[in-house]
């Protein structure tokens, strides 16, 4: 699988040229080896990973490509490229500094550095598209997310603070398997519920909160990224309403999503029900992202994405509805884009929990 993503950068790049890869999550992308400050060079005949003495090890077990020990990345990539006779190296613009490129410049003395092909942007058309190995992995981190959720409702009650419900839904998710958490976990209550990107602090959570939890979980290097709102007590009429607008708003976005449709048509799916609904301007950000490697991948079911869907992307749809200084309600599900519509990967209840 790695041979065919190197073969397929091969292919974009011109006659002795090679690519150089420095974000990290494409190196791990390129190489299997998660997680380091190692760079990948891949060349016309050639595709190696260059690690430093602290991964070295680590590197040369879970690495499908050649493996080069370094204490200096820059010497040692300039001399296999001078080895192959390679005459312009491709770097990547977005990962690349502007001082890192000034001492590129300087380092690949007579080669030229440049950006005249977007690696990132081919890079991330093909990450885009995931194979079955990396949905299967992003499914198996979707169910420890799953579990995490229905363990949690066993624990929340009046009383609790948002942080302690947070760690303990992080706890379990680590003991259950997690490499770590997907992002920073949101956990937010009552009023603070209306900040779509609250942090959980030591607010107690009281009898007739909302309350919202994001999270996810990590298995093999992928992410996954789940959110739930749930009723502590009873709902008042004008928050069932909301939970039943934005439910409707994500079941109707989800029913909506297959093969060839361009991402701001499912957004639009959704804003149109909220602002129907007497909503208009509460749903502040876009109704989803792609998750892989990355938590925010591309495409992105926002306003402005014109992409068009493919089999195998991995989006998440999560329309909310904030009203300040009240409440604010989220559902989040991963699908997995098919022929004919999607696959709803998360298994966890949307109808209105009431603990
Ligand atoms: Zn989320
Ligand atoms: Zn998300």
């Amino acid at each position: 699988m790695i041979e065919k993503r190197i073969e397929n950068i091969r292919k974009a790049l011109a006659d002795n040229s090679a690519g150089l890869i420095t974000n990290e999550s494409d190196c791990f992308y390129f190489s299997g080896f998660n997680r380091s400050e190692g760079m990948v060079l891949v060349t016309p005949d050639t595709a190696t990973l260059f690690v430093d003495f602290r991964y070295i090890e680590a590197a040369k077990k879970a690495s499908k490509i050649d493996v080069r020990l370094t204490d200096n990345f820059f010497r040692d990539i300039y001399s296999l490229l001078k080895n192959e006779s390679i005459t312009t190296v491709f770097v990547q613009s977005e990962s690349v500094t502007l001082s890192k490129k000034k001492l590129l410049d300087e380092a690949f003395d007579g080669i030229h550095v440049s950006t005249d092909i977007n690696l990132d942007k081919i890079i991330r058309e093909m990450r885009a598209v995931k194979s079955a190995e990396e949905i299967a992995l992003i499914k198996s981190a979707q169910d420890i997310t799953d579990r995490a959720f229905s363990y949690i409702l066993t624990k929340i009650n009046a009383g609790k603070t948002e942080r302690e419900i947070a760690l303990e839904l992080e706890l379990f998710m680590k003991k259950e398997g997690s490499e770590g958490v997907a992002f920073d976990t949101i956990c937010v209550s009552g009023e603070n519920s209306s900040k779509p990107h609250g942090i959980p602090g030591n607010k107690i959570i009281e009898d007739g909160d909302f309350l919202t939890l994001d999270f996810g979980a990590i298995v093999g290097g992928y992410r996954s990224d789940m959110t739930r709102t749930v009723c502590v007590g009873k709902p008042t009429d004008k928050m069932t309403y909301v939970y039943n607008t934005v439910l409707k708003a994500q079941t109707e976005a989800i029913a909506s999503v297959k093969s060839g449709v361009a991402c701001k048509c499912v957004d639009k799916v959704a804003r149109d029900i909220i602002e129907t609904a007497g909503f208009k301007g509460c749903f502040g950000h876009g109704l989803g992202h792609s998750v892989g490697i990355d938590i925010h991948e591309s495409p992105y079911f926002n306003t402005r994405c014109e992409a068009l869907t493919k089999p195998g992307m991995v989006i998440t749809v999560e329309p909310g509805i904030y009203l300040q200084n009240e409440f604010g309600v989220r559902i989040e599900d991963m699908i997995v884009v098919t022929e004919n519509g999607c696959e709803d990967i998360t298994k966890s209840n949307k109808s209105l929990v009431i603990i």
